[in-house]
């Protein structure tokens, strides 16, 4: 997804600063109140300094992390705890790296199969998880398909040791902002249907990147993730 120059310009705390414009913008214009959605900054590349940076420009207003990759979460934990940054794993987790993973998420949101529930399940106690969902079905995409999502939910929030706090999705891959923002509605109808169903806590919506979190913010995301409007394009 491209992200404006006009938006990508000026230093990581310029850049901050219009990204809290533009979330509250979308909140305004969504009917809901200021704060409802908190910003998690996806820090993947990024080293250390150029976060603390980030993160220190930003001190005072609720903030979030989400590293991809394990071997990153290890890399910048110690970073996040001495911060106090509350950090999500926002990529998929293989079995073999649970043991890190739990060690410096408070969040897992890539929760896809009753198998990584369970074996996160038997090592934690009241972790926080999402189910990922996805939505748009692009193979590439890592996500339960959206007609399991319910009953995946229904099965994590039954284990001893998680709590099921909500639901993650990358959004489509398309030009085409409709097909986009119906891939954000589908995930906040399974949302929904899971708490109607009885998983009161499960309220949280993770969804929307640099590009397109208006969209999701209209359809009632609780968490933006975004790294490129903050941190400037990665490298391809
Ligand atoms: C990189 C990433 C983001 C942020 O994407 P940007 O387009 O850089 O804002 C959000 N979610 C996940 C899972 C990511 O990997």
């Amino acid at each position: 997804m491209t992200v404006d120059p006009g938006t990508s310009a000026g230093t990581v705390a310029d850049r901050l600063t219009r990204l809290r414009a533009r979330i509250a913008a979308a909140e305004s214009a969504a009917g809901r109140p200021p704060g409802s959605v908190r910003l998690l900054l996806a820090t993947k590349t990024q080293d250390a300094e150029t976060v603390r940076a980030a993160l220190v420009a930003d001190a005072g207003q609720p903030v979030l992390v989400g590293e991809n990759r394990v071997q990153e979460l290890v890399a910048k934990g110690p970073l996040f705890r001495d911060l106090h940054v509350p950090t999500h794993l926002i990529g998929p987790l293989q079995s073999n790296k649970v043991t890190a993973a739990l060690r410096w998420a408070s969040c897992i949101e890539s929760v896809a199969s009753l198998g990584l529930a369970q074996r996160l399940a038997a090592r934690a106690d009241g972790l926080e998880v999402y189910v990922q969902v996805n939505v748009s079905g692009e193979p590439t995409k890592h996500g339960v398909a959206p007609a399991q999502a319910v009953d995946l939910a229904g099965a994590v929030a039954a284990l001893d040791g998680l709590r099921l706090g909500g639901f993650m999705t990358v959004g489509a891959n398309s030009p085409d902002a409709d097909v986009v923002r119906g891939g954000y509605a589908l995930l906040r109808s399974i949302r929904d249907e899971v708490v109607a169903a009885g998983v009161p806590g499960a309220r949280e919506l993770s969804m929307g990147m640099s590009g397109d979190l208006e969209l999701a913010i209209a359809e009632g995301a609780t968490i933006v993730r975004v790294g490129s409007a903050v941190f400037g394009a990665r490298p391809a």
